[in-house]
């Protein structure tokens, strides 16, 4: 049983904390970097809005490092500061990541709206989970063990639907910003490459954990009947 532990909760584990500080290392390298073009994060995201012919998406500067993103309930893009005020190639990259999400929004792209439809039920699970699986395993009841299964069902299926929007509003801001002329060929868009392909490791990183907690819940009821 302690190999399954270690395949199913540590490995992944430890895969979601390499992926996390991938994404801290390729933004560390590459916001020091800055982008020929000169313009900022903020800069970006307002002409990318404007050409994508969306008027009603505010670009707002939160305090929140790596807590950049678009809020689709109250048409905001929100972007840290070391993105907003930013001329670098990872501010130009996550900048026009969260656009990606906002033209998403504005062309009705349906697993963005598939998302949004799960995201209440999936904070619940997440609320509910830890005292879940506690009580679970210390008071041996196994209908707890049937709810975390549940829970975990709902975060998996969360997952699988976050990775297509994620990666295509890494798709739409790699073409957008060449096309643009806001990042360079070669050296500039190899950096926005690195940035948001380590951001895209972590929702990988995210589902396989979901996944492997599925498989070593559903185990451990099986062993107990
Ligand atoms: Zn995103």
């Amino acid at each position: 049983m302690l190999t399954i532990w270690i395949s199913l909760i540590i490995v992944p584990m430890i895969l979601g904390l390499w992926a996390q500080a991938r994404v801290k290392g390729a933004f560390g390298k590459w916001s020091r970097v800055a982008a020929s073009s000169g313009i900022t994060g903020a800069q970006a995201a307002r002409e990318i809005l404007t050409a994508a012919q969306i008027s009603d998406v505010e670009v707002l500067e939160i305090n929140d490092m790596l807590g950049d993103h678009y809020d689709p309930t109250r048409k905001r893009l929100c972007l840290s500061t070391g993105v907003y005020d930013s001329a670098s190639v990872a501010a130009l990259g996550i900048a026009a990541h969260e656009c990606g999400h906002a033209i998403q929004h504005a062309k009705s792209y349906a697993p963005l709206k598939w998302r949004a439809a799960v995201v209440p039920l999936t904070q619940f699970a997440s609320q509910i989970l830890p005292f879940v699986i506690m009580g679970g395993f210390l008071f041996h009841m196994m209908q707890l063990i049937t709810v975390g299964i549940l829970c975990y069902l709902v975060l998996t299926v969360f997952q699988l639907i976050t990775l297509p929007v994620e990666f295509d509003a890494s798709r739409r801001a790699k073409i957008i910003l060449q096309q643009m002329g806001m990042v360079r060929a070669g050296e500039e868009a190899g950096g926005v490459n690195q940035v948001l392909n380590a951001a895209a490791l972590t929702y990988v990183a995210a589902l396989v954990a979901a996944v492997a907690n599925l498989v070593y819940l559903l185990l451990i009821r099986n062993q107990s009947r």
